[in-house]
């Protein structure tokens, strides 16, 4: 089983011609409202995969809760462990997409920050007994460490999307198997400036050095970089026209999580995730532009 321990939100999205800047109010065009948040679109991409998912999250009684339970369900997603907050609403995600794909996002995290790790007590066995526990940083950092290490002392290969970027702690790093980061994160982990690949080579030296045995920096149509055991690898990026860059970075990280649990190595896994990103940057949406399988393999 692969679990996804992480965020769920409802994406509202509109298309514009450009992004509005501070103080500016812009007619855009159609409008959409998706399933999103990256864990959500992680643990979809992972299960449209044909992958065992389970998903850890934390949602409001809402409607666009209960709409996201049974969208993850409709994915064959085990949604068993998806707790209910009565006290805080279920995550909005307020996006923005440009003509030439790129986005501008605003979350308000709602119940997500309150998946604590009180609530991971619950779900404790399901972590340990994991093949992969994969997560992203849109829930509180305590209990990504907490599960982080549940995880790591029971064998579970640790994958972490440090997605929006954030700090990590020595604990958190020391558990982890596996990052994956794009080239602000990679800047926000490394600490050094990521523009292109010899940068970002440079960054996965650093986080190298800091203990993690896996690095992948996703460098968008400039492909991956990707160092494996201190070995450097260089994977382009698939030529595709980008329409919409939304959940690139989610289908990658799902989709590399089941290459690996199938036990591909990890090189290999790259290539998957990267045929199945980049069909996903050719359609519009977060989950709604995730591939299946068969659509690319
Ligand atoms: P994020 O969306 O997290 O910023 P990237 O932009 O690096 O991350 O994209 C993640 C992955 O999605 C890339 O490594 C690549 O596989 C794929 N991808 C993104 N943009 C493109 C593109 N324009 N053409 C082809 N593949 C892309």
């Amino acid at each position: 089983t692969i679990v996804v321990l992480g965020s769920s939100n409802t994406d509202m999205v509109i298309k514009s011609p450009k992004l509005p800047l501070p103080g500016e109010t812009i007619i855009g065009g159609a409008f959409f409202m998706n399933q999103g948040g990256k864990g959500a679109n992680q643990a979809v991409a992972a299960a449209r995969m044909g992958a065992d998912v389970q998903f850890i999250s934390k949602i409001g009684t809402d409607i666009f809760g209960k709409q996201s339970i049974k969208g993850y369900k409709d994915e064959g997603i085990n949604v068993d462990k998806i707790f209910i907050d009565e006290s805080a609403p279920s995550g909005i995600a307020l996006i923005s997409v440009d003509g030439v794909g790129e986005n501008s996002i605003l979350v308000a995290p709602g119940a997500n920050s309150n998946l604590l790790p009180a609530d991971l007590d619950k779900v404790i066995e399901e972590i340990k007994q994991a093949g992969i526990l994969l997560m992203q940083l849109e829930i509180p950092m305590a209990s990504i460490e907490y599960a982080a290490e549940a995880a790591f002392n029971n064998n579970v290969k640790v994958i972490l999307n440090p997605a929006p970027a954030g700090k990590l702690s020595r604990k958190l790093i020391d558990c982890l198997f596996l990052i994956v980061v794009n080239e602000s994160e990679a800047e926000y982990v490394s600490g050094v400036s990521v523009s292109d690949e010899a940068t970002a080579i440079e960054a996965a030296k650093k986080i190298s050095d800091m203990g993690v045995k896996n690095i992948i920096v996703t460098l968008g149509s400039d492909g991956v970089i990707a160092m494996i055991d201190r070995e450097v690898f260089k994977v382009p990026a698939i030529k595709v026209e980008a329409i919409d860059t939304t959940a690139a970075g989610d289908t990658f990280c799902g989709v590399l999580s089941v290459g690996i649990m199938e036990g591909m190595p990890v090189i290999e896994a790259i290539k998957l995730a990267n045929k199945a990103a980049a069909l996903s940057v050719t359609r519009m949406g977060a989950q709604k532009s995730i591939p299946y399988r068969n659509e690319f393999e």
